[in-house]
């Protein structure tokens, strides 16, 4: 039966008016709800949330917004399997939507346990307090404070649990309200979140805020003390960032977007050995999970051209026993991509990589039905030359092998071409050879994911973002970072020196929390 998804602003649920967009089943295609944000006060929602979520969350202290992360937690474990079966709707087998919840109970869970280690304190101080004149009276101290203004999560479709929670867990924390905008096609999953939120986690009025359905005039709204968090396409991030109001306040902005993540085995790998394995085995879950809609997934996988044969045989081996099909069904390992849009997108994608003269060396049998995207494996020869592969995100299951002479610079210059990434993966156990590939694309990339025969069997996989870890990338990965532990806190926090007499700063600041 379909339902009617509602919005949460100013401490309540909502409706939007009629015509509503309608959410379809990504298998059958029926209807499962429909959400719509017309006539909803957009202005009066973002200022009920800085006049009244803002300091109520600033009057609380760390180890306080902490344990409301806790509970926000508890409130998703508690009825998991239920989750679980809400994003069904979306395609996702079993086990992609446990990745999706359980990796938002865990972000939540751990930026819990880092309010418990920052304690009683408002407020951070960034560093110590520094001498600046000969005197050492004067001095200057950096502190960091919680932005005045609302958090706005603009989330993309593919984690509609942990997109929320990961944005969420880090802005609470440093002490900003936030209004998370789910991404409609897959919005029901986080609606029931936020519905077991608000009933369960002891949220204070106005902390948090969910806007079901298009963004309407969301952004004519903003003022100079909020911040954006986009996850999505780069098209849209360029029409945010270039919003009127955004450019007039100055708000600041952080965008995952497109990535064109890029995985090298290296020279040294022998096939059938533990870290060929890895190889083998993170390229091919890469393709399978969430249908590879993932903006960590590998789309580019470089081989020396010596092995290449080997790396294709490899992979198809593994792609070829995953059965496609109803997620519903437990031996499903690969089922449709989220919505018409995207398989249209995707399939659209296939079709440039082939007409940019990759060639298809394995594709799966998906049903006609549905948003499937048949699972198909490319090969392009043209490296750092190859057309398509290099500039086009094909967001679904499907990666392409470059072959390659196995030198570290052409390596780099290879995946660079990608134009900046979320993550890189490398594999290989001659630390000069991958140092030196290591060092060549950090500038390029948020993470770098480096297997070896001594981690082969511990790794979770470079499309795992873990929240003591950075998730971002300079260029067309949108040049955004979140997460990494307490360095995620900054992107809330102005940075703020105070310089005067050195006892009065630390009385004010030091010791004293708050
Ligand atoms: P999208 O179309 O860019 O949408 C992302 C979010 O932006 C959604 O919540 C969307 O709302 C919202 N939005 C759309 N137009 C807006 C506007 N004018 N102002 C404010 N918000 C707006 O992205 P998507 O459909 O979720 O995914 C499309 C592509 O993004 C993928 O194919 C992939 O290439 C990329 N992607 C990247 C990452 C990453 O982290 N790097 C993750 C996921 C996706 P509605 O849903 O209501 O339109």
């Amino acid at each position: 039966m379909s339902v009617v998804l509602k919005s949460h602003l100013e401490g309540r649920w909502v409706e939007g008016a009629l015509p509503a967009v309608q959410i379809l089943d990504a298998v059958s295609g029926a209807v499962v709800a429909s959400a719509s944000t017309r006539g909803l006060d957009l202005a009066a929602a973002l200022r009920f949330s800085r006049a009244t979520g803002g300091p109520a969350l600033r009057a609380m202290s760390f180890a306080q917004r902490g344990a409301l992360l806790d509970r926000m937690a508890a409130a998703i474990h508690a009825v998991r399997d239920d989750l679980i079966d809400v994003s069904r709707h979306g395609g996702t087998t079993r086990g992609d939507a446990k990745f999706d919840v359980d990796g938002a109970a865990g972000t939540l869970a751990f930026y819990a346990g880092l309010g418990r280690k920052l304690g009683d304190r408002t407020f951070l101080l960034d560093g110590e307090a520094e001498r600046v004149l000969r005197s050492a009276r004067f001095a200057g101290q950096h502190i960091l404070v919680p932005r005045r203004g609302v958090a706005l999560h603009i989330n993309a479709f593919n984690f509609p649990a942990w997109g929320m929670a990961e944005k969420l867990a880090v802005a609470l924390l440093a002490g900003m309200p936030v209004l998370s905008k789910p991404a409609t096609a897959t919005a029901p999953l986080a609606v029931r979140i936020a519905e077991l939120w608000v009933a369960g986690a002891e949220l204070p009025p106005g902390a948090f805020s969910l806007l079901v359905g298009a963004a309407g005039d969301l952004l004519d709204h903003v003022g100079p003390q909020d911040v954006i968090s986009f996850t999505g396409g780069g098209d849209t991030a360029r029409v945010v960032r270039a919003h009127p109001m955004v450019i007039a306040h100055n708000v600041p902005v952080s965008v995952e977007a497109d990535s064109l993540n890029a995985s090298i085995l290296g020279p040294d790998v022998e096939p059938g050995s533990d870290t060929f394995q890895m190889f083998a085995a993170d390229a091919a879950r890469d393709i399978v999970q969430k249908a590879g809609q993932k903006c960590t997934a590998i789309r580019r996988i470089l081989v020396p051209a010596a092995v290449a044969e080997a790396a294709i045989e490899a992979l198809v081996d593994r792609l070829a026993g995953v059965g496609i099909g109803d997620p519903a069904d437990k031996s499903t390992g690969l089922g449709p991509v989220s919505s018409l849009a995207q398989q249209r997108a995707a399939r659209e994608g296939i079709e440039a990589l082939r007409e940019g003269g990759a060639a298809v060396v394995w594709k799966g049998n998906a049903p006609e039905t549905g948003c499937f995207v048949t699972p198909t494996l490319f090969r392009s020869d043209l490296g750092v030359d190859a057309p398509v592969v290099h500039d086009r995100e094909v967001f679904g299951p499907v990666a392409t092998v470059l072959p390659w002479a196995g030198s570290a610079a052409e390596a780099v210059a290879i995946v660079a071409r990608g134009g900046g990434g979320l993550v890189c993966s490398l594999y290989s156990d001659d630390p000069a050879w991958a140092g030196e590939v290591v060092l060549g694309l950090a500038p390029w990339h948020g993470r770098i994911h480096w297997g070896s025969k001594k981690v082969h069997d511990q790794s979770p996989g470079p499309g795992t973002v873990l929240p003591n870890l950075v998730h971002g990338g300079p260029g067309k990965a949108g040049g955004g970072e979140e997460l990494g532990g307490e360095r995620g806190l900054r992107f809330y926090f102005q940075r703020c020196v105070v310089q005067g007499d050195r006892g009065l700063l630390d009385r004010v600041l030091g010791a004293s929390p708050g």
